[in-house]
C-alpha cells in the first residue's frame, strides 16, 4: 500500500532551482523574444542558448527523455512537477529542451527513423540546435482524418507528396516536417495514411502564409523525398502519430497546471490588495467563492494529471492510459479558462487590457481545446473507453433495481429475518 504525495529532498532541491531560474532568468526573456522557436533569430539565440547551457549543466535538459536519448530519465511524474513550473513561461520549455512539437517529433524519429535520419535530425533536435514541425491537419478539417487528401505516391525510389496542410506550428522555423499523407485511397480511413520526414529545404514546399504568426498554411507541390523517408510502414501513420500525441497531450496538461496556478496566484493577490465599498475584494463572499472554486478545480486537475503521469510511468504504455489522457485533455481548457476568466474579472478593466496576461490565457484555453484534437472528440473517446468496461443488462428490470436487490437480501439473510419476524 503505497500512496505517497511527497517529493524526495534531492528532487525538491532541483524544483526549487528550476523555480528560481525560471522566475529570474527565463520569464524576463518572454518580454523580449517573440518567438523562442525561431532558431534563426540572433537576439533569441544570444539570450536563450546560454540559458539552455545552464540547464544542461544542471542535468535538467530534455527531462521527458530517457537516458538512451540523452535525457535524465526522471519519468513522467517528476517531469510533471518540472513542467508545472515551465508552464508559466512561453520560452521555458525551449530553455529546458522539452517543447512541443519537437518533443513528440523526437519520439517519432527515435522510434521510426533510420540511423542516418537520427544523425541528421534527431541529434540536433535533442540538442536544441534545430526545431521541427508536425504537419497533419488540412484546411478542410483536422478532427476527422478521413477528409485528408494530401497524398504521396512512389516514383522510382522516391515518394512524391502533393497537397495542402494547415496550422502546422513553427513551420517557418523548422528544419524538417513530419507529414501525414494518403498512400492508399482504397484502405480504411485509419490505414490510408503514411508518415514521412521531409527536409524543410526540399523543393516544392510552399508556405502560403503564417496564420497568427506561428502556424503554417503549407502547400506541398510535387515534393520529392527518398523512399526511406517513410516513417513506420506504409499505412501506419496513425500508429506513428500516437507515439507523439499521448506524450504531447499530457505534457501540455502539466504546463497548464502551472499556467492556471499563476493566474490563481494573481487573482488571490488582487483580492487582498483591492478595496471597494469599504472592504477588500477578499472580504466579499462571491469573490471568496471564485477563489475556492478555482482552487478546487486546480487541485483536482493537478491530481488527475499527476496520477495519469504515474500510470504512464507504471505501465510504460500510452495505449493503457488513453482514457486518462483524453480526460486530462478535456479538463485542461476548462480549468484554465475558468481560472483565467475569474482572475480577469476580479482585476476589472486592467484585467481585460493587454497590460495583463489574462486575455492571453483565456485565448490559450481555446487553443488547448483544439490543438491535438477537439475536446468533444476526447470526451467521446473517454466515454467509449469507459463504456467498454460495462455490459448491457438483459432484463428490463436490471439487477440493481431495488425490488430485485431486496429479493436477494431477503434470501441472503432469510434465517436472521425469520428469527426477527421481518419481511422485506
Ligand atoms: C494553436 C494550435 C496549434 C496547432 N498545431 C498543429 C500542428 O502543429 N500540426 C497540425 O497538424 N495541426 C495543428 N493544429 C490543428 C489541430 O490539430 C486542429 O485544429 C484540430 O484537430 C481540429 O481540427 P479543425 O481545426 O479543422 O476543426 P474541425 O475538425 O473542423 O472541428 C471543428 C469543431 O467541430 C467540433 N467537432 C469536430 N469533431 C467532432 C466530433 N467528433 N464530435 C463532436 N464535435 C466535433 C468541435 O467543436 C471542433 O472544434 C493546431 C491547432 C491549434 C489551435
Amino acid at each position: 500500500m503505497a500512496w505517497d504525495f511527497e517529493t524526495d529532498d534531492d528532487f525538491a532541491r532541483e524544483l526549487d532551482w528550476v523555480d528560481e531560474f525560471v522566475r529570474e532568468e527565463v520569464e524576463p526573456v518572454d518580454l523580449v523574444v517573440d518567438d523562442p522557436w525561431d532558431v534563426r533569430d540572433a537576439l533569441r539565440n544570444e539570450l536563450i542558448v546560454p540559458l539552455q547551457q545552464q540547464v544542461k549543466d544542471r542535468k535538467l535538459w530534455a527531462c521527458h527523455l530517457g537516458p538512451e536519448l540523452g535525457g535524465p530519465g526522471y519519468g513522467q511524474v517528476k517531469l510533471g512537477l518540472i513542467n508545472e513550473i515551465l508552464g508559466r513561461s512561453l520560452a521555458a520549455p525551449i530553455v529546458f529542451g522539452c517543447q512541443a512539437p519537437d518533443s513528440g517529433n523526437a519520439e517519432i524519429l527515435a522510434h521510426f527513423g533510420t540511423a542516418e535520419q537520427k544523425q541528421r535530425w534527431l541529434k540536433p533536435l535533442l540538442n536544441g540546435d534545430i526545431v521541427s514541425c508536425f504537419s497533419m491537419t488540412e484546411p478542410q478539417g483536422g478532427a476527422d482524418p478521413s477528409v485528408f487528401t494530401t497524398s504521396a505516391h512512389l516514383d522510382g525510389d522516391s515518394w512524391i507528396i502533393n497537397g495542402d496542410k494547415w496550422f502546422a506550428s513553427t513551420a517557418h522555423a523548422a528544419a524538417f516536417f513530419i507529414v501525414m499523407a494518403v498512400t492508399d485511397t482504397n484502405a480504411n480511413s485509419y490505414q490510408r495514411h503514411s508518415m514521412f520526414v521531409v527536409p524543410a529545404d526540399t523543393p516544392g514546399i510552399e508556405l502560403i502564409r503564417n496564420v497568427d504568426g506561428h502556424h503554417g498554411y503549407l502547400r506541398y507541390n510535387d515534393v520529392r523525398v527518398p523512399a526511406d523517408h517513410i516513417l513506420g510502414g506504409q499505412g501506419e501513420a496513425f500508429v506513428v502519430a500516437q507515439t507523439r500525441l499521448g506524450g504531447g497531450r499530457i505534457h501540455h496538461a502539466m504546463r497548464t497546471v502551472g499556467l492556471a496556478r499563476l493566474h490563481f496566484d494573481l487573482m488571490c493577490r488582487r483580492t487582498l490588495s483591492r478595496h471597494t465599498a469599504g472592504e477588500t475584494l477578499a472580504d466579499k463572499q462571491l469573490v471568496q467563492e471564485a477563489i475556492a472554486e478555482s482552487w478546487c478545480e486546480l487541485e483536482s486537475f493537478r491530481l488527475m494529471v499527476l496520477q495519469t503521469a504515474w500510470k504512464i510511468d507504471k505501465y510504460g504504455d500510452y495505449k493503457r492510459v488513453r482514457g486518462d489522457i483524453s480526460a486530462v485533455k478535456a479538463m485542461m481548457p476548462r480549468v484554465l479558462r475558468n481560472i483565467a476568466s475569474r482572475a480577469l474579472q476580479i482585476h476589472g478593466s486592467i484585467g481585460i487590457s493587454d497590460e495583463m496576461p489574462f486575455m492571453d490565457a483565456v485565448r490559450d484555453s481555446y487553443t488547448l481545446a483544439l490543438a491535438d484534437g477537439p475536446t468533444e472528440v476526447h470526451l467521446t473517446n473517454l466515454a467509449r473507453t469507459l463504456l467498454r468496461q460495462y455490459q448491457p443488462d438483459d432484463d428490463v428490470f436490471p439487477d440493481y433495481h431495488t425490488p430485485r436487490r431486496r429479493e436477494r437480501a431477503a434470501e441472503k439473510f432469510s434465517g436472521l429475518l425469520a428469527r426477527y419476524g421481518v419481511t422485506l
